[in-house]
């Protein structure tokens, strides 16, 4: 079996995750900029940070042959600071030309909040100015229903953003249904402790079709599983899908979105 692995925090994991990821049929991996865990106390500990995302975690993986590609912006957590924020966002743009940036990532909403909605508004901004993919990140904690459609909406008003060119990651079965019908791609998230586990996430497939949807462990510092993906291969196979189709679902399918990106290079 063939996989990628479209959603990892990989500078949160040790290197051993790297050997197994590749042991279980991983063929790439992408990690979007996310919350340290901690809040950063200068916009130069962000630089550090796309520096390691762009520089180092690529070479860590390459040891094992595994390509790896990275989104860059400030996670919406640490938005509440408006200003702050626009100065981290500031450095971003340097870094946008290097080999292994997909794009913008994961922007979104956290607590719903109008600083977070107004970076979010900046984000898209940016990556419309620089035609970059867009990764969206819905909240858990607050209402997601609620947070998915103040970020559909924040989407749908920029005229310059095409809906397949934007993935809204960490769906639930209450909001699928809009994500897709208003033309984006959709990601589901299989956590142990929270988000979708296997049974729920093949629920979801079996009710919507995989047409403009993907899977990820999202793994980071937290309870998380890397292996999250293939261990739904095997929920998926108990519930008769071929091997074709398994292969079309979590190989194919990010390839098509990610592929949008002339870096996205992984092809077989
Ligand atoms: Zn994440």
């Amino acid at each position: 079996m063939r996989y990628i692995e479209p959603h990892a925090h990989m500078v949160s994991r040790v290197t051993d995750d790297y050997e197994r990821l590749v042991l279980a049929g991983c063929r790439a991996v992408c990690e979007p900029a996310f919350w340290a865990g901690f809040d950063r106390s200068s916009p130069q500990g962000f630089y550090d940070y796309y520096l390691q995302l762009t520089e180092y975690e690529p070479r860590r993986a390459a040891k094992y042959h595994l390509p790896h590609f990275c989104w860059l912006c400030i996670n919406p957590k640490e938005a509440e600071d408006v200003g702050f924020a626009r100065e981290v966002m500031a450095l971003i743009p340097e870094f946008l030309p290097k080999d292994n940036v997909l794009g913008i990532g994961e922007i979104g909403l956290n607590k719903n909040t109008r600083s977070e909605l107004r970076i979010l508004e900046e984000h898209i901004d940016l990556a419309a100015q620089h035609d970059q993919l867009i990764l969206v990140h819905t909240p858990h904690l607050e209402d997601k229903l609620k947070g998915t459609r103040l970020i559909l909406s924040a989407l749908q008003s920029d005229s310059r953003i095409k809906p397949e060119r934007v993935i809204i990651d960490h769906v639930e079965e209450h909001t699928v249904r809009e994500v897709l019908d208003a033309g984006f791609w959709a990601g589901i998230t299989l956590y142990p402790v929270s988000k979708c586990t296997p049974a729920r996430a093949a629920d979801i497939l079996e009710m919507h079709g995989r047409e403009r949807l993907w899977v990820n462990s999202a793994c980071d510092w937290g309870p998380s599983d890397p292996l999250a993906v293939p261990k739904l291969a095997m929920e998926l196979r108990a519930r008769g899908f071929s091997e074709a189709e398994l292969d079309d679902f979590l190989f194919k399918n990010p390839c098509r979105f990610l592929s949008q990106c002339d870096k996205f290079n992984v092809t077989e």
